[in-house]
């Protein structure tokens, strides 16, 4: 297919161990994709750097290709209007950094900075699971806890782009302190990160062998595997998972009153073992005209932020 230079747009997605990159058409369809590990050491000049970088060996790699604006998915908190980043958890020296402008610099195209929640919702809405619903909760369950909202056909972006900072939605006041400076915040227990802990603690205390490996060497699907062969201690684990995310569900559905639910990371590979006990829990604790939203596995993967960044990018530079 001929597509005109001007037709590429550079999407980043930019995270605290990958450095993702892809050319992208008007059209969502990613034509090319690269990756680093993100120097995290180096601060946010090196990976401005390397930003560049993959633009370089993106567009060598693309004949003829130009790129006429850029789309970076970050994690929060940061300013989408101001295009600055505030204080990334892992990731040192980025408080306040103007990511965009500083992009743009380098790249010499206009470039929109987007909470990587919203990048993804946005990709899922347009390419993925979410096509069709002006009313969606988009959640990513891997190493955090993150979201984005598209509400009443518009993605929701709140005063400074950060809207839907779901995993930090206090769901036990007393609960442990997290890294944004509160307690018991809904990431700390319904994330993969805090699934996985869960067992390997678990395991630990009652000296358990799950699928012949030891506490620490347990991965996540390990748990699910388990569990879908029928072991009760996996099995509890991936119920009391369903739990903690039918918890925030439905004081989402509450707030939102979503037609559906997009779940994307990691634990979403194994929702079908955990759809009964979020279902089961919504039953229990939302009220009778909030339990209608479906709950679907996201469609785009890895590549929902990179889409989204995109599409979001170059609505923005029109
Ligand atoms: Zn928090």
């Amino acid at each position: 297919m001929n597509k005109s230079a001007d037709d590429l747009i550079l999407a980043v997605d930019f995270g605290g161990t990958q450095l993702r990159a892809a050319l992208v058409d008007r059209s969502g369809q990613i034509i090319a994709r690269e990756a680093l590990r993100t120097d995290v050491s180096g601060g946010p000049d090196a990976v401005i750097v390397q930003i560049a970088e993959l633009s370089q060996r993106l567009l060598s790699a693309t004949p003829n290709g130009k790129i006429s604006c850029a789309g970076i998915s970050s994690p929060g908190p940061l300013d989408a209007k101001q295009g600055r980043t505030f204080n990334l958890v892992l990731l040192p020296g980025f408080d306040g950094y103007p990511l965009a402008e500083c992009a743009r610099e380098k790249l010499g195209v206009s470039v929109v900075l987007e909470h990587d929640g919203h990048a993804a919702a946005y990709g899922e809405w347009k390419q993925g699971a979410g096509r069709g619903f002006d009313d969606f909760i988009y959640l990513t369950i891997s190493t955090g806890l993150g979201g984005g909202a598209i509400v009443n056909g518009q993605l929701l972006r709140g005063e400074g782009g950060m809207a839907a900072h779901v995993g930090h939605m206090t769901v036990d006041p007393n609960g442990p302190l997290c890294g944004c400076g509160n307690r018991g915040c809904w990431e700390l227990f319904a994330s993969g990160t805090s699934f996985l802990a869960r067992a390997r603690e678990r395991a630990t205390a009652q000296n358990i062998l799950l699928l012949g490996r030891q506490a620490d060497e347990i991965e996540t699907v390990d748990i699910f595997n388990a569990a879908r062969g029928g072991n009760s201690f996996a099995e509890a684990l991936v119920e009391e998972e369903a739990e903690w995310l039918g918890r925030g569900i439905v004081s989402l559905s509450h707030i939102f009153n979503p037609a559906r639910f997009v779940l994307g990371g990691g634990v979403s590979n194994n929702l079908d073992l955990l759809l009964p006990g979020i279902f089961a829990f919504i039953e229990r604790h939302a009220m009778l005209p909030f339990r209608t939203a479906s709950i679907v596995k996201a469609e785009l993967g890895d590549n929902a932020g990179l889409i989204g960044a995109a599409l979001l990018a170059s609505e923005k530079s029109i």
